[in-house]
């Protein structure tokens, strides 16, 4: 499953190449892509792209013509650069050509309402988007946000809050865990059961575990101390040697150190 820092890493690998290059030829290559060719060829043919951004685990290329293309990375989408002389992938969505004989490839299982093309800059216009929540990692989800998001759920387990895309947008089951173990909270707690103090804590690891998945994916994919890379593993917590505890949580198999993680 695609997480926010895995799609970090997709647009580092390709937006220093991609930002200011003019496309060349837009290529559709999925028929049920719900994207209109011919307004395709006409604002983003000929167009260099402006910015490279991440919104949630959406990419989004805004391109000088004032148009933007949206692609939603769900938990399978892959967006990279590829040599034109490369066969596309079976799953190959769409791809943008660079005049020097590269393209930027979205390959997806069922692209039909993933990609999007739009007037503009804002993304709310696009109404069944996915995670048209807050991207965790902006500026905008400060403490005092993150907290008035949540005592507007009060009877969201602390996971599923932090996985509900209309607050937050992009955080998946692996990170949603590793938060609650790092803040040192059971993922089946009751929001509406936490304090104002308790909710500040996990405002805080939120912020400190995304931003080191993303800037230091590999170490903090190989620190001995992240649940990440104990669990599933068979192997116990990772700070008291406890055996963890899987249990389902709407229906995600959820790992929890029963011992380190308070339920109150
Ligand atoms: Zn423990």
């Amino acid at each position: 499953m695609i997480e926010l820092p895995d799609v970090e890493r997709m647009i580092e690998a390709f937006a220093g190449y991609a930002t200011g290059k003019t496309i060349s030829a837009v290529l559709i290559d999925d028929p049920s892509v719900n994207v209109d060719v011919d307004m395709a060829r006409e604002h983003i043919e000929s167009h260099a792209i402006d910015t490279v951004e991440r919104h949630g685990k959406n990419v989004v290329l805004r391109f000088r013509s004032g148009y933007s293309l949206v692609f939603e990375m769900g938990d399978e989408g892959r967006i990279y650069l590829e040599s034109q002389t490369v066969p596309p992938a079976d799953n190959s969505g769409v791809r943008l050509q660079f005049a020097a004989g590269r393209e930027l490839r979205f390959d997806a299982p069922g692209s039909r309402e993933t990609v999007h093309l739009l007037e503009g800059d804002d993304l709310s216009s696009l109404g069944g988007l996915e995670s048209m929540g807050i991207d965790p990692l902006s500026d905008d989800l400060t403490v005092e946000k993150f907290v008035e998001l949540a005592v507007g759920h009060p009877r969201s387990s602390l996971k599923g809050f932090l996985m509900n895309p209309a607050a937050i947008a992009g955080i998946g089951n692996e990170y949603a865990d590793e938060i609650c173990f790092q803040a040192g909270y059971r993922p089946d707690l009751r929001v509406g059961q936490m304090t104002p103090r308790q909710l500040e804590r996990v405002h805080l690891y939120l912020r400190r575990v995304l931003r080191r998945a993303t800037l230091h994916w590999q170490a903090a994919h190989a620190d001995p101390g992240w649940l990440i890379n104990h669990r599933a593993k068979g192997r116990p917590c990772p700070r008291c040697s406890t055996a963890l505890t899987s249990i389902k949580l709407k229906g995600l198999r959820t790992y929890v150190c029963v011992r380190c993680q308070r339920a109150a």
